[in-house]
């Protein structure tokens, strides 16, 4: 049986207890999906541990093996505005949908009361994380380590990826002697740590099952009841991003075939779905890009671990869709230019956002700041309306924003090879 469909199938039977736990009252069932729970945040721990190697490795090899280091800018530049451009349509989409179907002004006042007096506690305590979150410039400051053994410590993507970089470009600068020498390291290193990659999926169907199982289980389904309209609106502008954004950047700008291409990229989906973190995922998103999708290493190197931290396109929708649903309920609705103001602050919210779970409901304090400024809306009586789903949320909003890599990471790998063929490069011949 594939990997894939051993998960899949954990995934529904991990659902199914968690529903029967917790619709039919089976309290035993409950206590024994939560119980269990460790096995999935143990497996989490596990292939999060392969991150940061995995990572350092494999960019210091894809910089150093380039060649050419301008192309690394070319890469660079391309993604960024790739990774804006989808995030702000992701925006867009979301906002249409706001609009059209008015989340807001369906919800129930008796309901609303009863979200409102059960999260305001947990709502005011991630007000105050926020607080603490840096800001655009601070993050742009913090790309250069002051010293690079403590990112890597730390795991601090961006300035990890900073120092690989510079790194790699060093290398690629040394006598070829040396060169191999430093290169055939970090290959040895990245080979392993794929190797370790696929001893961990193995065990992924029994993860998926513990942490689905227990969300599941713990899930309080009459808040998912009463914010119905609210979610349903998130799914469908998720879902209508990837048949349209990514369906046509993978037929039109990667030009391969968009079936085959979701087909490929399941397992990494799966884990984004049952994490809930695009961090913990990331060694798998880069396992599928290498050996499913066969892209290449400069590449991926690059563009996935950048996206796993800047690019958020669902959870940027989700902002934009909170942002509305809370602006309706609360101060009825919310003019075209506070509309704007959403699509910019929306698309850099989700920059700031870590890829680990939850993160994107701390930046949308940030949003909603901004967005409904002057209009006395409290973001902690904001966020207490739609904390109760977060979680369920969190996990679609996970898939997309790997998918938006992964589809990122096609897209600029076939305009790198167009500009080699225009160009007569050494890929071209
Ligand atoms: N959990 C998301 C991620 O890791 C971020 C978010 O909370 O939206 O991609």
């Amino acid at each position: 049986m594939q990997l894939y469909t051993k998960i899949s199938i954990a995934l529904v039977a991990g659902a199914a207890a968690g529903l029967a736990a917790n619709l039919l009252g089976i309290d035993p069932l409950k206590s024994f999906l939560v119980f269990i729970e460790p096995i999935g945040t143990a497996w989490i721990r596990l292939i999060t541990m392969v991150v940061v190697p995995l990572v350092f490795a494999s960019l210091v090899v894809g910089t150093a093996s380039l060649g050419d280091i301008t192309k690394l800018g070319r890469i660079g530049g391309k993604t960024v505005l790739y990774y804006l451009a989808t995030t702000a349509i992701a925006v867009t989409i979301g906002l249409v949908l706001s609009n059209l179907i008015q989340p807001g002004s369906r919800i129930d006042p008796a309901a609303l009361e009863g979200l409102r007096s059960t999260y305001m506690a947990e709502s005011a305590s991630r007000v105050e994380l926020a607080r603490e979150a840096p800001g655009l410039m601070e993050i742009l400051l913090r790309m250069i380590p002051r010293n690079p053994i403590e990112a890597l410590a730390s795991g601090d993507m961006l300035p990890i990826i900073f120092f690989a970089i510079f790194f790699g470009a060093a290398v690629s600068a040394l006598p070829a002697e040396r060169r191999e020498h430093v290169v055939g390291f970090f290959d040895g290193v990245n080979e392993a740590a794929m190797v370790m990659i696929h001893w961990i999926m193995r065990l992924a169907p029994y993860a998926v099952f513990a942490l689905i199982g227990a969300v599941i289980a713990r899930f309080g389904l009459d808040v998912l009841q009463s914010l119905l309209v609210y979610s349903l609106v998130v799914v469908l502008g998720l879902i209508l991003h990837v048949a349209i954004t990514y369906t046509l950047a993978i037929r039109y700008l990667a030009r391969r075939k968009p079936r085959d291409f979701f087909r490929r990229i399941r397992e990494a989906q799966l884990i984004a779905f049952s994490t809930s973190s695009s961090n913990a995922t990331l060694p798998v998103t880069m396992e599928v890009a290498e050996e499913k999708l066969d892209i290449e290493k400069e590449v991926s190197s690059f563009v996935l671990p950048l996206g796993a931290t800047i690019n958020m396109d669902g959870t940027a929708l989700y902002q934009a869709v909170a942002t509305m649903f809370i602006a309706q309920v609360l101060i009825g609705d919310i003019s075209f230019t506070a509309q704007f103001t959403i699509v910019l602050t929306a698309t850099l919210a989700s920059i700031g956002a870590a890829g680990v779970p939850s993160a994107g409901i701390i930046i949308l304090v940030v949003v909603l700041e901004q967005a409904l400024a002057g209009t006395g809306v409290d973001p902690a009586a904001g966020i207490a309306l739609v904390l109760g789903v977060d979680r369920i949320l969190d996990m679609c909003r996970t898939t997309v924003n790997v998918t938006g890599d992964l589809t990122a990471a096609a897209v600029i790998e076939r305009s790198e090879f167009d500009y080699a063929l225009k160009h007569g490069g050494e890929r071209a011949a």
